[in-house]
């Protein structure tokens, strides 16, 4: 804690134009509108000021926590005494370069990624334009729909790497992206700036007709009217979440101001006022159940900040790479969790 406090006279003493915004609360920056305050969220305009403010943290042996859109967050109501660095504010630049390929900045939504491509008639990111995140946020994750993933279409990452201080361009390969994973997710670090993406030409007419129609379908099947994080659990091998959800009864189940989505079983949303301490145990009843009645185990596909929180004292799985508070790698690159 006096690091971090140390730490952050340091940034606004290093970058005095910079907007950090204080005690902030969480619920202003995630979709799900939850969570208490965060001691501090700096608004970097440009990929050097995030370097900066890395240089100095890991200089008090400290990580910052990248924040996108907020659309795949779980937030505790106590807050989190952590620093974040927004993308969503500044780190917007996107253009096109030389050879066709787009250059896109952290901060760029996948909403805004895929017009841009429709408005170049490149195809292969129809699927992202009803995504509700951001490039650095979606290529963490490697975030997918309709047969779709960031992964068939991003060919390099660069990014800034605490433990060696310096920036790191990964090819596609070296991403090591899988179904909703990526090496970013698994091992801590790593502080995603700008992505190239490689696509098809297409027929732009042909492209802004296939999002609609999946822009269309997203808007009849989910419920995009209150607040959520998206899908609560990934898709378990041979099944779908939202119909084990459903077949065990679960729809409506609700738990405080967080309920299982009537419209769609696979979203938990808020309904009003829910803490994240109703969505921690909603989502751990639908666990149980869905074990109980179906013996399949369900991984939260929400990153849950809850560093006390450990998925398993509430279910059968023991599987924590969701539910940890990843930070930092320190020198030789490997996670810590705390
Ligand atoms: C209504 C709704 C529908 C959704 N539909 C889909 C869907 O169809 N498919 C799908 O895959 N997801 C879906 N999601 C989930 C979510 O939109 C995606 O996971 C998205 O990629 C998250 O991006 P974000 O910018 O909001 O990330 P955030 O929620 O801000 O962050 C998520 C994680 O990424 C990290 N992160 C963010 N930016 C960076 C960065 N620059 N560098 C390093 N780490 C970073 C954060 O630290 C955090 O751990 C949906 C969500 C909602 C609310």
């Amino acid at each position: 804690m006096e690091n971090l406090e140390k730490a952050i006279q340091e940034i606004k003493a290093a970058l005095p134009g910079m907007t950090l915004l204080e005690n902030e609360p969480l619920s202003a920056h995630c979709s799900f509108k939850i969570g208490g305050p965060a001691r501090a969220i700096a608004v970097p305009s440009d990929v050097s000021s995030v370097s900066k403010i890395c240089c100095i943290l890991k200089e008090h042996e400290l990580a910052p926590f990248m924040l996108g859109n907020g659309s795949n967050l779980l937030f505790p109501d106590e807050g989190l005494a952590e620093l974040f660095i927004i993308s969503t504010e500044k780190l917007q630049r996107l253009f096109l370069l030389p050879d066709g390929a787009i250059y896109a900045e952290a901060g760029v939504s996948l909403a805004r990624l895929a017009s841009f491509a429709q408005q170049n008639a490149l195809a292969g990111l129809e699927f992202a334009s009803g995504i509700p995140g951001t490039v650095g946020g979606g290529l963490r994750m490697n975030a997918g729909a309709y047969g779709g993933e960031l992964k068939d279409a991003v060919e390099s990452v660069v990014t800034y790497y605490l433990p060696a201080q310096s920036l790191w361009e990964l090819n596609n390969e070296e991403c090591a992206f899988g179904y909703r994973s990526s090496r970013f997710q698994k091992a801590g670090g790593f502080v995603l700036l700008s992505a190239v993406f490689r696509l098809e030409k297409g027929d732009e007419h042909e492209i802004a007709a296939r999002m609609q129609e999946l822009n269309t379908r997203r808007r009849d099947k989910q419920p995009l009217d209150l607040p959520s994080a998206g899908s609560a659990f990934k898709r378990p091998e041979g099944h779908y979440a939202a119909a084990l959800i459903d077949e065990a009864g679960l729809k409506g189940l609700t738990v405080g101001g967080a309920q299982v989505s009537e419209k769609h079983a696979g979203f938990v949303v808020n309904i009003g006022g829910a803490t994240s301490h109703d969505v921690y145990e909603l989502l751990m009843q639908v666990r149980r159940t869905v074990y109980e009645k179906s013996g399949v185990e369900l991984e939260p596909e929400i990153v849950i900040l809850a560093p006390d929180y450990k998925l398993e004292d509430h279910g059968p799985a023991v599987k924590r790479n969701q539910m940890v508070f990843t930070v930092g790698a320190p020198e030789g690159g490997e996670a810590q969790e705390r």
